[in-house]
């Protein structure tokens, strides 16, 4: 049994196999093989696996995106049974004598050669899924398991997570994460607490990609994890593991019960989820709707840039989940650690102070009026609000009434029906916006405070460098004096206040949240009945 200690940013016991998703190198060798056939044979059995995973993603983005969007991915499963294309690959294997992965490559580039030159756009937008159905035969064959292909529950290791690369996880199959690197702020750490899984940063060089495929345990309490554990640790982890989940199930008790204090002070809790797979663990844990839907899943795992219609069927199928309840959508927060290759943004001395979320909507409008006219469109569908991350000024916010009333109008002309109550609101995530609250209430509906970036601003603190982490401090009197303004400044007047960040969980301040009035807490779905018992006892 080996032994690692990390830092723990959700607790939970896992137990499962280990699994280290590894960079696709996107090399591939040349190599002689002594018997061509049965190097076809292994590359049929991995169009197999294509086909099969291919027509898995179809299902599950059926469910999720509607049929318009998933038929590409039923595309892809019959370019795979292309004659042209197969007997290419399996030509270069038998004249030539070579791996696979090689003929597949070559196949690949004339393809995309031939299908690029091509008068038709429509025949030339086929290269690049061409490229795509190679890249995943390529890997297949490669055997470089990457987040998509991940076929049972798995304890995710790895040198660290961009949220490029989690929000590509089929998180149905995730027990657990374990990184290398990571700070406890990071986007990947919020997203295990929204998935209620245990997760483990900072782990070190000790975590060896040799334990690949080894039983593991996870414990998420004490960040310690638990290489090929004996008898003794396993049982003991069991043991704690069953009283987890006896005081999971005690909490469900409180489902249907009031957010309400011993005195009679109400409080309204939401959930933060990051895209549509989470509704359903925002409905079992009974969340009174959602607080932030960081909407920048629709962009990250993409090509290009995500169509108006794309974005009204998921964020129309968000509204009606919810069946009435609150959905807070926060428009588009990419930049600094976010990022999506077809952005092309440029290389900044300071990210996170630099072109990122409603900088980038200001700028390329085009951009940000799709997304408003997908979203104005949704709105007839439930209860949605909307929101705008990392303002600073009081003229951000003009202008961006400005955009919506352009908006309004156009769908007005053609007749396309929206919620003319819907409520805007901002982040608070900047002082300059905290500082300003006063001014920025006259204008907006709610504020939702975003104590992860106010601590990072407010302090000079990254929040993605574990260096800093000794220094970083969530408790700094000067957040919660911003918070206590922020508060104030909204009831005077007359608008409601909320908190996102992920400070809201904290359950050593709750008391001090509900004496400053705040209105809403929005957590992840796994924190929320946690919060309503801690609420329940409070004087
Ligand atoms: C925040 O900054 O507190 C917040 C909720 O937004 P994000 O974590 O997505 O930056
Ligand atoms: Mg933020």
């Amino acid at each position: 049994m080996v032994v690692l200690q990390g830092k723990s940013v959700f607790g939970g016991i896992a137990v499962g196999k280990l699994l280290f998703l590894k960079k696709a190198t996107g090399q591939i060798k040349r190599y002689k093989v002594d018997t061509p056939d049965a190097e076809i044979e292994r590359f049929e059995q991995a169009k197999q696996i294509a086909i099969s995973q291919l027509e898995e993603l179809y299902q599950k983005a059926l469910a999720e995106v509607g049929e318009a969007n998933a038929m590409i991915l039923q595309v892809h499963q019959m370019m795979l049974e292309d004659l042209d294309y197969l007997d290419s690959i399996k030509n270069i294997i038998t004249t030539q004598g070579v791996n696979a992965e090689y003929a597949v490559g070559v196949t690949a580039d004339n393809f995309v050669q031939i299908f690029s030159s091509m008068e038709d756009e429509y025949m030339r937008e086929r290269a690049a899924d061409i490229k795509d159905i190679s890249e995943r035969l390529i890997r297949t064959l490669q055997k470089e398991e990457n987040n998509i292909e991940i076929t049972e529950p798995v304890i995710i290791a790895a040198e660290d997570l961009a949220p490029s690369e989690t929000v590509q996880l089929d998180k149905s199959k995730i027990l657990s994460f374990v990184t290398r690197k990571g700070s406890v702020n990071s986007h990947t750490a919020i997203l295990a607490r929204t998935m209620n899984i245990p997760a483990i940063i900072g782990i070190g060089d000790e975590l060896l990609d040799d334990f690949n495929c080894k039983s593991v345990i996870i414990d998420g309490f004490t960040g310690t994890v638990y290489i090929e554990p004996d008898e003794k640790t396993t049982d003991e982890m069991l043991r704690k593991k069953r009283k987890d989940d006896e005081r999971k199930t005690l909490l469900l008790e409180l489902k249907g019960k009031e957010n309400i204090t011993k005195s009679g002070r109400k409080i309204k809790l939401y959930a933060n989820i990051g895209d549509p797979s989470d509704i359903g663990a925002v409905l079992n844990n009974d969340a009174g709707g959602i607080g932030l839907l960081r909407s920048e899943f629709l962009y990250m795992d993409k090509q290009t840039f995500p169509t108006e219609e794309e974005q009204f069927i998921v964020y129309r199928y968000i509204v009606e989940s919810m069946a009435g309840k609150k959905v807070i959508i926060r428009t588009l927060d990419i930049g600094a650690d976010k990022q999506a290759d077809y952005f092309q943004l440029p290389e900044e001395e300071n990210p996170a102070m630099g072109y990122r979320a409603i900088r980038i909507c200001l700028t390329q409008k085009d951009i940000f009026k799709t997304q408003l006219r997908a979203l104005f469109r949704a709105s007839a569908y439930g209860n949605l609000s909307i929101m705008f991350p990392m303002i600073i000024s009081v003229e951000e916010v003009h202008e961006i009434k400005e955009i919506i009333e352009e908006v309004k109008n156009e769908l007005k002309e053609v007749g396309i029906d929206y919620d003319q109550n819907l409520e805007l609101g901002i982040m608070i995530e900047t002082p300059a916006a905290a500082m300003i609250s006063d001014l920025l209430a006259k204008e907006v509906d709610f504020f939702s405070i975003g104590t992860n970036d106010l601590t990072q601003y407010t302090t000079a603190i990254d929040r993605q460098n574990p260096k800093l982490e000794k220094f970083y401090h969530p408790y700094h009197p000067a957040i919660f004096r911003l918070i206590e303004m922020t508060a104030e400044n909204a009831h005077k007047n007359g608008i409601w206040v909320g908190i996102c960040g992920e400070l809201a969980a904290d359950l050593s301040v709750t008391e001090r949240f509900l004496q400053m009035g705040i209105d809403e807490l929005s957590v992840s779905p796994g924190m929320v009945l946690e919060l309503r018992k801690k609420v329940r006892e409070i004087e």
